[in-house]
């Protein structure tokens, strides 16, 4: 059986490149269709009610951001606008939702292959694997 509908997750840092370049080669040689997403977590999740400041207007700033470096990005690859998702909200369950939404057979995320602590913490990639109703593809990435 060869996968029909991939979902790559970028974090948009340079190390993103690394993940497309195996996501890609892997869907022209499966000749599968290539998604692309990117989850932005509000500033709320990580600061809640702890900074007395609006923080909308920053918020704003960011997701502009991001939605313009993931076009960006997706224009690189030339991955259609329908097949980008710039969401927000916890990062693996969004993925996990667009994964089943779309009838996903294959997620693919970047890996640093942490050990240690940082493994005892977690990762994104970690994450995406826990739940996952589909196969998961952990792209090695290094550092540049
Ligand atoms: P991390 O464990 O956070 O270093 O991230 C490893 C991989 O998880 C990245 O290479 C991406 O594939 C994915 N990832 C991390 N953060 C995000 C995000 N905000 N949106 C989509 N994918 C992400």
């Amino acid at each position: 059986m060869s996968y029909q509908r991939v979902l790559m997750a970028i974090d948009l840092t340079e190390e993103s490149s690394q993940v497309a370049d195996r996501a890609v080669a892997l869907c022209r040689a499966t000749n599968a269709q290539l998604s692309l997403i990117h989850v932005i977590e509000p500033l709320s999740f990580a600061y809640g009610g702890d900074v007395p400041m609006d923080l909308s207007t920053i918020q704003e700033q960011l997701d502009q951001h991001a939605q313009e470096r993931l076009t960006e990005f997706a224009a690189g690859l030339g991955i259609p606008v329908q097949q980008q998702y710039v969401l927000t909200g916890h990062t693996e369950s969004e993925i996990h939702r667009i994964a089943k939404q779309d009838d996903i057979d294959l997620v693919i995320v970047g890996s640093h292959g942490r050990h240690g602590l940082a493994l005892l913490l977690g990762s994104t990639a970690n994450g995406v694997l826990h739940g996952a109703s589909c196969d998961v593809l952990a792209v090695r990435v290094h550092s540049e």
